[in-house]
């Protein structure tokens, strides 16, 4: 703490690790005498820089720019941008460093990075996200690359955003080097199922939880948080395995209907839209819009917080605990504050911890990576079904690590240890200092 002044959200990330390594550290003591944690905490560099860039009315805004590269031991950074008023230091950190375990967690030569910047694209024209996208690039464009670090999309950061991004990383390296990002749009080079991948993963990873205590997601009543990438995907396939979706956010407020919300109809609203989801409403009288209560208060057997960190506190376990929710899966990163998550242990509630859940997303960026390599394309098919087996791993090598260090069902645990193990191997080979 001493060396990273009031960074909250990367205190908490890093407490969460090196609390679940303690017993592997007693098993295998030679990482503490190599410090490999010590070494993981302090990212290989920390980039930030100034973003100039002028408004349709010939305004001129300055913002901030972030890209830390965390750990390259296993691969090329990789992790994507956030564009959003809340993006400070903290925050980047805290989202590199989880990004290293996710990473390694998919089996793929990935290292763990992520940037952004505290600009809000909220109400900005097409024009302006291009400008302040291009102006972000002039910088940035100077340490990423395919084999170097490959940024991908985050919060505020779409298939448009990286599109720009790659148009002015092509002019700035005189090189079609479309590598060097991934989500991008299918006719930029893309990967098919991109866009479905983390909410899609979520679901997956849910299923071989629900799995391992002879249950399925069919029939069950959901809540999603956020309206956005990876919710309105976990809800799309969600439903597609049966579930029924009885209510999902967005950062104004949820709607809700016991009989089930139809999907389609808020990524319309959305994604071409663009509205909040009370919009919603104008297409389905019989839904309810909700602006004041917390949309955890309602009955739900899942819950997937898909929206962003620390967006659900010990008060909204207890709520989700007490109207009989028996899972809850984190779409997002580290939506679950330390308390939420240490009520949910104590109550046996089934908990799926983002690093895990979500890594679907990164996975099959990974995939998009091996296809710009290869030029090769795949399937949408062929791409699920990869994702589907990855998920699977993932979900099976967390509980065997939680299993070997009589945590069984701690798949906090599990997955942190599974992936810490698999990075500092590798760290260790490579040499230890
Ligand atoms: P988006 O920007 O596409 O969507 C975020 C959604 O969350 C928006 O609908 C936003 O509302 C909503 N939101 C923001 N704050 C709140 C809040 N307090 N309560 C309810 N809803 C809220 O982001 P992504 O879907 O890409 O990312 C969501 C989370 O998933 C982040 O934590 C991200 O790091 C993580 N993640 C994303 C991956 C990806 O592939 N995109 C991969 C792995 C993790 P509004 O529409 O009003 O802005």
């Amino acid at each position: 703490k001493e060396k990273n002044p009031s960074q909250p959200e990367f205190y908490q990330a890093v407490q969460e690790v090196a609390k679940s390594l303690i017993p592997l550290f007693e098993k295998s003591p030679h990482y503490m005498d190599y410090a490999i944690l010590e070494r993981m905490v302090e990212p290989d560099r920390f980039i930030s820089f100034r973003v100039a860039w002028t408004d349709d009315d010939g305004k001129i805004h300055v913002n901030r720019g972030y890209r830390v590269q965390f750990n390259n031991a296993i691969g090329p950074y990789k992790g994507g941008l956030r564009f959003d008023p809340s993006v400070n230091e903290s925050v980047v950190k805290f989202l590199g460093f989880d990004q290293i375990f996710k990473n390694a967690l998919t089996g793929q030569a990935i290292g763990g990075g992520k940037g952004g910047a505290d600009f809000d694209p909220k109400g900005k024209s097409d024009m302006e996200i291009m400008r302040f996208t291009q102006s972000f690039m002039n910088e940035l464009s100077k340490y990423i690359g395919p084999n170097v670090d490959v940024p991908a999309g985050d919060i505020g950061v779409g298939g448009r955003e990286i599109d720009y991004m790659v148009g002015q990383y092509k002019r700035l390296r005189g090189a079609f080097e479309k590598g060097a990002f991934t989500g991008k749009g299918i006719e930029v080079g893309g990967s098919l199922m991109r866009t479905e991948s983390t909410g899609y993963g979520a679901v997956y990873f849910a299923e071989e939880m629900l799995k391992d205590e002879q249950d399925k997601l069919e029939g069950k009543r959901i809540i999603v948080s956020g309206a956005g990438k990876v919710s309105l995907y976990a809800m799309e396939k969600a439903v597609d395995l049966g579930a029924v979706v009885v209510a999902c956010s967005d950062s104004s407020g949820y709607i809700y209907k016991e009989e089930g919300l139809d999907v389609k109809t808020i990524k319309q609203v959305k994604e071409q839209e663009r509205k909040p989801l009370s919009a919603y409403l104008d297409h389905d009288q019989d839904a309810t819009y909700n602006e004041e209560d917390r949309m955890w208060n309602l009955s739900c057997d899942l819950a997937f917080p898909c929206a962003t960190q620390n967006e659900l506190d010990e008060d909204d376990a207890k709520a989700l605990v007490q109207n009989g929710a028996i899972a809850v899966i984190e779409g997002a990163n580290m939506p679950c504050t330390e308390k939420a998550i240490t009520y949910f242990q104590k109550h046996t509630i089934q908990f799926g911890p983002g690093k895990a859940a979500n890594a679907g997303g990164v996975a099959v960026s990974a995939l998009e990576m091996a296809q710009n390599s290869s030029r090769v394309y795949w399937s949408f098919e062929e791409i699920d079904n990869m994702l589907q087996e990855i998920m699977a791993s993932i979900y099976k090598k967390s509980a065997t690590a939680a299993k070997e260090f009589d945590l069984e069902g701690d798949f906090i645990a599990g997955a942190n240890i599974a992936a810490f193990r698999k990075v500092a191997d590798v760290m260790v080979a490579q040499g230890i200092i």
